[in-house]
């Protein structure tokens, strides 16, 4: 099965997570030729679908590709499929935590509940599939602590006193969209349900 991703954190997390299931997971990187696949849906469903299926098209080898998003109910959803772009191509994390704590500063605490969002799509002979993981939660006024990465100093998951930025790696994949999915997939991949 080959990783659609070129991001290499990407690669040894989900290699962690499918330990001991038989699959022999390999990377984007080893396929030169294959072309960085345009994130232009609309949805993190989309996005993740789209990445597996050009990766399998392109190498006829079963592909697995996932999308993450940061769903704000006080912004309707946004940044959500966007999340990555949320204050213009190119920006930092930084940039896009000022940007998410500005458009809620007059939000109070009670009304900024949020939700990460991980697709986990996969493509091959025996058709198409995804499956996702959430992790519900609300955004701070202010960044707290500073471990994590994107989002993770403005998101407290719900039923925690910390944010994601406060928790060791392994307490977080605990609990996680991303640890959801991974576990979702698992399941899901010991009982394939090809959905076209
Ligand atoms: P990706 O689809 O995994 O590349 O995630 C898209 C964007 O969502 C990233 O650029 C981050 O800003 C954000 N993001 C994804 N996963 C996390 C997380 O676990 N914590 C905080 N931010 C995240």
């Amino acid at each position: 099965m080959i990783l659609a991703t070129k991001n290499r954190h990407k690669l040894e997390e989900m290699r962690l997570a499918l330990e001991g299931m038989g699959i022999d997971l390999r990377s984007a990187f080893e396929f030169a030729d294959l072309p960085e696949v345009v994130e232009d849906a609309d949805t993190l469903e989309g996005n993740a679908l789209k990445k597996a299926r050009e990766t399998f098209i392109l190498t006829g080898i079963t592909s697995v590709a996932d999308d993450t998003g940061l769903e704000v109910d006080a912004l309707g959803g946004r940044p959500g499929v966007w999340s990555a772009r949320y204050a213009g191509e190119g920006a930092t994390y930084a940039m896009n935590v000022d940007k998410l704590l500005a458009e809620l500063s007059d939000v109070p605490i009670d009304r900024r509940t949020a939700r990460f969002r991980t697709v986990i799509a996969v493509a091959g002979p025996a058709g198409e599939w995804t499956v996702d993981g959430v992790c519900e939660g609300e955004i701070l006024t202010e960044r707290i602590g500073k471990g994590g990465f994107g989002y993770d100093p403005v998101f407290r998951p719900a039923g925690y006193d910390r944010s994601f930025a406060e928790m060791s790696i392994e307490e977080k994949n605990l609990i996680s969209h991303r640890g959801k999915a991974l576990k979702a997939f698992r399941d899901a991949y010991a009982t394939p349900r090809p959905i076209s």
